[in-house]
């Protein structure tokens, strides 16, 4: 028989998983009969819509055959089956199209996350499997087939016989090696632990014939061999269970399980809400940031079980997309089975569950922040940029929900603070929540601009992102203190009574500013005696709502839409550069155009803007120097 061959990412990706991802080898089971249980959703799902069809509750099960004289270990499900078609789709072809090229890029990297994120689940059966055979009888077909492979060389595909729907999979394990036991695999109570240990929630009993002794029956020193079949799940799933019961561990397997990350999850959040609403949810914050999150692939969304039947996989109605990382599945009884997507939209309760679902996480950051500051450090550092787009989006409606979850590094604290803490050290005279914009927070402690607000001793909370001036413009204000760029014209600050009136030196000087400004025509809209600068002899300050920030950021989007900052020039007017110019001015003409030239590149250069003619700027120092 012909022999087919794996897409050839796939045989890589399957070489590459069989070898290195797993560390744990047993989770193979997980995956198979998570499957397994997904396959029996899919036909319970099918009879509760379709009249056709009935469907008997006790002919539902999973059973695990571990046989060591053949070395095979066997899972069947009486599931919705695979037609041929399916075989080979399903279990021919691993990657699918367009999470490729991320693969090649990251698979020695990070080989760990990548397979998570695709569920390859199926073909964990190769870690501890020499051949996979797959038995497969689809509902409404009347043909079986048989399904095998040895792993990345290729699969046969040939009718088979079997008499009932579902699958059935046997994986002849794999010969010890020295470093590895596979027998572990093959041994009843070591399975009935693992299946225990991830697979206890299934919600169709998961069967092994298990021998063991007891106690004779009427007897209390003669014991007996037994062989009878054993449910070893217990069935419950983890939402309907109490949280006490619960250990993290067990969240963390769910996590897994449900392969909704290959992290671990940074916060669980079990609801049992029974209100106006009644439903359960799993929720969970992911530690690492999924790979394509900042990227339109990213889908968010929950699964969405209708009384314990999962009828969604990806419910983006259920979360804001301020919080469209947040991973998990809702339960609701409140739903109904056949509802359909369309109206699944516009369905009031899932409206109420989703309105009370963001009012929990929401509730839960607010609580990360206050009591594990760490964690939501590091929450904040993956997903921050999130609350602050969800600020920034559909006209700042969100702003009051997300603004007390803001973070931004503090001059004065050296580290992230929230615009609370920032409000409550605020000096009684101070005015304004002060903001400086750039690139690194090292840049930004550099800036000239900082000088007079930082030399008042007010906190400057550092904008890096560049997302945050937006989220600042659309919040306004914050508990009814507006926010200022250290490089808006106005700052807000009174002049100490002992320094010189800068309100006169600019008229004492105006014909100098006036000219000066005339030579930057086009450039600057003014030249200015700065209030600000301290030590500096020049920054660039903007007059009115756009910022250089802003201006940058703006300018970079695609559809380019040419937002100009009204920039100002600022000189230092106690700066001895200052008197150059003013002795230029009377006396060399020449020389105080050179000198405004190289001002105003020296201020751009600060600014982190890029100089319109570098050579020129070089020239001119390098006339300076002879
Ligand atoms: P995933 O489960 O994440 O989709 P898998 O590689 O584990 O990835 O499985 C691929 C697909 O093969 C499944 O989505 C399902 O359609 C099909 N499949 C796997 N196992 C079974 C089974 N026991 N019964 C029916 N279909 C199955």
């Amino acid at each position: 028989m012909e022999k087919k061959q794996f897409q050839a990412e796939s045989k890589r990706l399957l070489e590459m998983m069989i070898n290195s991802i797993y560390t744990q080898k047993e989770i193979f089971l997980r995956e198979l009969i998570s499957n397994a249980s997904d396959a029996i959703d899919k036909i319970y799902y099918k009879a509760l819509t379709d009249d056709s069809l009935t469907f008997d509750k006790d002919s539902y099960y999973i059973k695990v055959l571990p046989d060591k004289a053949s070395r095979t270990l066997t899972i069947r499900d009486t599931g919705i089956g695979m037609t041929k078609d399916e075989l080979e789709t399903n279990l021919g072809v691993i990657a699918k199209s367009g999470s490729l090229a991320f693969k090649k890029e990251n698979e020695t990297k990070d080989g760990h996350a990548i397979i998570g994120q695709f569920g390859v689940g199926f073909y964990s059966a190769f870690m501890v499997a020499d051949v996979v055979t797959v038995i497969s009888k689809a509902l409404g077909s009347d043909t079986a087939y048989k399904w095998e492979s040895t792993g990345a060389d290729g699969y046969t595909i040939e009718p088979a016989e079997k008499d009932s729907v579902g699958t059935e999979i046997t994986l002849k394990i794999k010969a010890n090696t020295e470093e590895e036991s596979y027998d572990e695999f093959l041994d009843e109570y070591r399975l009935k632990a693992i299946i225990k240990k991830y697979s206890d929630f299934i919600r169709y009993p998961i069967k092994m014939d298990i021998s063991g002794k007891r106690l004779k029956e009427g007897s209390d020193s003669e014991f007996e061999d037994y062989r009878e079949e054993q449910r070893i799940n217990s069935m419950v799933p983890i939402w309907r269970k109490n949280k006490n019961e619960l250990k993290d561990e067990d969240y963390e397997n769910f996590y897994a399980e449900k392969h909704y990350g290959f992290d671990k999850p940074l916060k669980h959040i079990h609801i049992s809400a029974d209100g106006a609403v009644t439903y359960q949810a799993i929720l969970f914050i992911p530690e690492n940031i999924p790979f394509d999150y900042y990227s339109k692939e990213y889908e968010k969304g929950l699964e969405l079980y209708a009384n314990g039947v999962l009828i969604m996989n990806k419910c983006a109605d259920l979360l804001p997309d301020y919080f469209s990382f947040v991973k998990g599945m809702v339960d609701s009884e409140s739903l109904s089975l056949n509802i359909s997507r369309e109206m699944l939209q516009h369905d009031r309760q899932l409206k109420l569950i989703a309105k009370n679902i963001a009012s929990k996480i929401k509730s839960q950051l607010q609580a990360m922040l206050k009591n594990e500051r760490e964690k939501y450090e590091q929450f904040y550092k993956s997903f921050g940029r999130q609350l602050k787009y969800g600020i920034y989006s559909d006209y700042g409606s969100h702003k009051d929900v997300l603004q007390d979850l803001l973070l931004f590094y503090s001059s004065k604290e050296k580290k992230l603070v929230t615009l609370e803490e920032y409000i409550e050290r605020m000096p009684a005279e101070q005015k304004y929540i002060y903001y400086a914009t750039g690139e690194s927070n090292e840049r930004i402690e550099k800036l000239p601009q900082t000088e007079l607000v930082a030399d008042k001793g007010y906190e400057i909370l550092y904008f890096t992102d560049d997302i945050d001036e937006f989220a600042i413009k659309m919040l306004m204000t914050y508990k009814e203190k507006e926010f200022k760029s250290v490089s808006s014209g106005d700052l807000g600050i009174e002049p100490d009574e002992n320094d010189s009136n800068t309100d006169a030196e600019n008229g004492d000087n105006k014909e100098l500013f006036d000219y000066m400004a005339s030579l930057l025509a086009g450039k600057v809209t003014s030249v200015k005696a700065s209030k600000r600068l301290k030590s500096h002899p020049v920054c660039l300050s903007t007059d009115g709502d756009v910022t250089i920030e802003m201006e940058k950021i703006l300018n970079a989007l695609p559809n380019n839409p040419n937002v100009k900052a009204n920039k100002v020039l600022e000189i230092n007017i106690h700066h001895d550069v200052f008197n150059s110019l003013k002795d230029a001015f009377t006396h060399d003409k020449e020389k105080l155009n050179l000198y405004t030239g190289l001002l105003y590149n020296q201020a751009l250069l600060i600014e982190g803007l890029p100089l319109q003619d570098p050579v020129e700027f070089t020239n001119d120092i390098c006339k300076i120097m002879v």
